[in-house]
């Protein structure tokens, strides 16, 4: 058994028939359909930091969402609602606590109904389960600290730890005879002919196949772009949480209603996995893939979103939200002020710093932000272009989904995966 985390490991196969690149909740993810349909197929994981979960699987608000926000048809709305069901029935399978603290997202005003209107309508399209629209009264009975007059209710939105699960997905992998290789960084994957050579900090694997799921390092690993191509901007998500005594303001998930333009879903308070009440994640615009620090800044990353032209066009069509955000960043007075609205007995100390977590977000030529999971495929290799939320919730269809895309357009053999029949494009 591999010690995930700790020890030297042995370097990744010198040949593999598929090598994943990343052990993100999505490569794992990916791996494991490829072991659960052909447990003999040699299946390589390899991932650059010397433990699991590293980046966004780990930095995150540990949300299964139930399928609420997303545009009908859309990969998001059919992933989200079938990987919650999948993932429920996993963690009893595999014994991972998973939560159903149930989600309220509250109009603070009249002015927010049209919207919430809208999220009801689309929630009953993409077939979310016990979903209802409840009054003020019946918010307070819920929620008694939190003010709205009216909100959507979602009982069967949970919460978990989701780098458990990705640990989970990894054990599922060497169960079958892949290989899970830590602390060993991709620095190159190169299609020649009938195969791929992935360059590595530890030398070269050769595999008939590759599957790149490097999360915001994406664009990284990735063919040059096209012109039109979208670019990947990264978005700090910072997250505050109530101190311990005061942890009984809310008892499940408080949501805004978002704006429906922007790909994020606002500032929410979270009772997590671990009975902790997170708030957060803000959405500042940062310089690098890893600015878990404010101040962390990749100079490559900055030019290259300073030359696309899809930068300035967001920036003047979002520069209100976009100072807005700055201040929530910069400011514990106006993080303190955003989270009042919705629970006005939060007090001046009662919320502490809880980390932060960053989203690559494929921005377009226009200004536009790509709302969609995104694949590419070049040759012999498939890229995980974009994976933002809800990928955690959605991470077991949407690794069968890209197991069969990869068995399709990569010429793989093998069986056709579960999620053919079931989730058509
Ligand atoms: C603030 C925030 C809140 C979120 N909240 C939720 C939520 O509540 N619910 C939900 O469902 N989703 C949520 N998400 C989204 C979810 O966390 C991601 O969609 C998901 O974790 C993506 O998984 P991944 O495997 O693609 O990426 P990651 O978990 O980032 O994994 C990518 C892996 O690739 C590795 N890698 C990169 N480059 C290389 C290389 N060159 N060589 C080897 N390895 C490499 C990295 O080290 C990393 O381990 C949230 C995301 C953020 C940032």
């Amino acid at each position: 058994m591999l010690d995930w985390g700790t020890g030297e490991q042995p370097p990744p196969p010198e040949r593999c028939d598929v090598a994943v690149v990343g052990a993100g909740i999505v490569g794992l993810s990916v791996a494991r359909a490829f072991v659960e349909r052909d447990p003999g197929a040699g299946v390589a994981v390899i991932e650059r930091e010397p433990r699991l979960a590293a980046h966004q699987t780990s930095h995150n608000s540990g949300v299964v969402h139930a399928g609420i926000y997303y545009r009908p048809g859309s990969l998001k709305a059919r992933l989200c609602v079938l990987g919650a069901r999948e993932l429920r029935a996993y963690c009893e399978r595999r014994d991972i606590a998973l939560r159903e603290v149930g989600k309220a997202i509250v109009a603070l005003d009249a002015a927010e109904l049209s919207g919430l209107a809208e999220l009801e309508a689309r929630a009953r399209r993409n077939g979310v389960p016990g979903i209802r629209r409840i009054d003020a009264a019946e918010l307070r009975e819920l929620e008694p600290e939190v003010r709205g007059i009216a909100a959507l209710h979602s009982p069967h939105t949970a919460v978990i730890d989701f780098a458990a699960v990705a640990h989970a997905y990894a054990a599922d992998v060497e169960g079958a005879g892949g290989s899970v290789t830590l602390g060993c960084a991709v620095e190159k994957v190169v299609g020649t002919g009938g195969e791929v050579v992935i360059h590595h900090a530890r030398g070269q694997t050769v595999a008939g196949h590759a599957i790149v799921c490097a999360g915001a390092w994406a664009g990284r690993l990735a063919p040059r772009p096209g012109r039109d191509t979208p670019r990947p901007v990264y978005f700090r998500g910072a997250y505050q949480q109530l101190r311990p005594q005061r942890t009984d303001l809310v008892n499940g998930l408080v949501y805004p209603v978002p704006d429906a333009t922007l790909p994020f879903l606002g500032m929410h308070f979270t009772r997590t996995a671990g009975d902790r009440v997170i708030v957060g994640p803000t959405a500042l615009m940062v310089g690098a893939p890893d600015a878990y620090r404010l101040g962390r800044i990749a100079p490559a990353d900055v030019r290259k979103t300073l030359a696309w032209p899809g930068t300035w066009r967001m920036a003047r069509r979002w520069w209100r939200t976009g100072l807005r955000e700055l201040a929530m960043a910069t400011s514990r007075r106006a993080f303190l002020a955003d989270a009042r609205r919705y629970v006005p007995a939060l007090g001046d100390g009662d919320l502490v710093p809880a980390g932060a977590g960053v989203r690559a977000q494929p921005l377009a030529r226009d200004g536009s932000l790509v709302d969609d999971f995104q694949l590419s495929v070049q040759g012999r290799v498939l890229h995980v272009v974009s994976a933002p939320s809800p990928a955690a919730t959605s991470s077991l269809p949407l690794g069968s989904l890209i197991a069969d895309r990869a068995q399709c357009a990569l010429g793989l053999g093998g069986p056709p995966g579960r999620s053919q029949a079931r989730v058509r494009e």
